[in-house]
């Protein structure tokens, strides 16, 4: 068992740390949908850990394949070797990739494959003499990360301001959840796709001739699930193309079937030049992320004019073997249980029970896409944050694991949930939500 003063070895992040410190939650076990706490307890996953374990818990292809890979190659150099599941897995994922999609980079995390796809955008325009090209424009509330690129393009100014300078030439475009247009909105919401337009107002400002690309998550997760307009992330598209501007989907969270496709650019057919991706690349089972690129890219970043292959990129444990075992069992379980097509035929169930708690006390809006779900509450004057945190305090107690991002709650469950289950999380959010103060 852990003793109180193990809990000062451990950086626990935000708020939580407090309450956690006084009231340790803990998980010992997980099995499909729920976890089971350190007091036996079991707790139905709404959130499908963070937002990766999008087949659910402890399913028994992942389990054997990692046990059976640890068994027969452990490890393999990243570089000047290979083994054969690294390539097996780039290639599954590129069959399921939108198809100008070609080569992949593995990194070992959102953040990393972040990172990764900046470098790509920027070393692609200066292998084709278009070394002009280095303003990154990002969004207002996107998250990309917590590495240095990923909080400079990152719209979380709290993420970036006590660190002074970042990457320079970073703007960001307005956020797209306008709350008087977008109240209690089903799905997609009709007005905003003229947000996009503000490339228009950055590229007069600097020149389009210097901006190298543009990165969104085409859903913000993590600040609070924000859905783009009908038509915006289309005209986003229409202008990167107009002005050789490089277009970046971050698709940690809405990659792997979370909007009932295999990737939102299939969601929204439109198609980036780079793909970010990890989380559900392995169920959240080994730290993987992998960045798709189309073959201009790929070609200028190794073989760029500049002799680009002196520019060293990659990681120790890029494709790393066991990494990509669970990467594999991850994709054929999905494959096998039809789990993008579940998550796309429990989306409108989903929807229905979500909305269901509008009449809820302190509910301000609720906003859903795919299996995502936000609820936005309105805050205690002066103690922001407050009240959902004790909303998943509440749910926590009565047995649903959800998440919490400032006074907004977000669920994300795996795709396997039944709709029984989607049942529960709803009775259980209109219990909790009624007793709030
Ligand atoms: N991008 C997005 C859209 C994310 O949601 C996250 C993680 N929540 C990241 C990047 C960073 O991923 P990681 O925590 O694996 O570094």
């Amino acid at each position: 068992m852990v003793k109180p003063n193990d809990l000062n070895a451990f950086w626990m992040p935000f708020t939580a740390n407090r309450q956690f410190k006084s009231a340790p939650r803990m998980f010992v076990a997980a099995d499909g949908m729920y976890y089971t706490t350190a007091e036996g307890r079991e707790v139905l996953d709404g959130t499908a850990g963070l937002w990766c374990c999008n087949a659910g818990h402890k399913r028994p292809r992942i389990v054997e394949a990692v046990q059976a890979q640890v068994a027969e190659l452990d490890y393999a150099p990243a570089f000047q070797m290979g083994h054969p599941k690294a390539f097996e897995l780039a290639n599954r994922l590129i069959g399921m990739a939108p198809d100008h999609m070609a080569h992949v980079f593995y990194t070992n995390s959102g953040s990393e494959s972040v990172e990764t796809a900046l470098k790509l955008a920027l070393a692609y325009h200066r292998a084709k003499g278009d070394g002009a090209r280095t303003r990154l424009i990002g969004r207002e509330r996107g998250y990309h990360g917590v590495n240095f690129g990923g909080i400079s393009v990152g719209g979380i100014v709290n993420n970036r301001k006590v660190f002074g300078s970042l990457l320079t030439g970073v703007d960001h475009l307005p956020h797209t959840h306008l709350p008087d247009h977008n109240a209690f909105t089903r799905g997609q919401p009709e007005h905003g796709a003229h947000l996009a337009d503000e490339i228009e107002r950055i590229a007069a400002l600097h020149g389009p001739e210097t901006i190298a690309a543009v990165i969104v998550e085409p859903v913000a997760g993590s600040t609070g699930v924000l859905i783009p307009p009908k038509g915006y992330l289309e005209r986003l598209r229409e202008l990167c193309t107009k002005h050789g501007i490089l277009l970046i989907f971050d698709e940690v969270i809405t990659g792997f079937g979370r909007l009932g496709s295999a990737f939102a650019a299939d969601h929204f057919d439109v198609k980036p030049d780079i793909m970010v991706t990890a989380k559900g690349l392995t169920n959240g089972v080994i730290p993987m992320g992998a960045v798709m690129v189309t073959p201009e890219i790929h070609d200028a970043f190794m073989h760029g004019p500049e002799n680009l292959i002196e520019l060293f990129h990659g990681y120790t444990y890029s494709g790393n073997p066991i990494a990509a075992a669970a990467g594999l069992a991850t994709l054929e379980t999905y494959r096998e249980e039809g789990l993008f097509e579940r998550a796309a035929e429990l989306a409108p169930y989903w929807e229905d029970m979500l909305h269901g708690l509008k009449d809820c006390r302190h509910v301000i809006d609720i906003r859903n896409i795919g299996l995502i779900g936000a609820i936005e509450l309105q805050p205690i004057a002066g103690q922001p944050t407050r009240r959902a945190f004790q909303a998943f305090l509440d749910a926590y107690d009565r047995g649903v694991l959800i998440r919490t991002t400032g006074d907004i709650i977000a669920l994300s469950p795996p795709l396997i949930i039944e709709k029984a289950q989607i049942d529960r999380i709803g009775e259980t959010l209109r219990e909790v939500l009624t007793a709030l103060d």
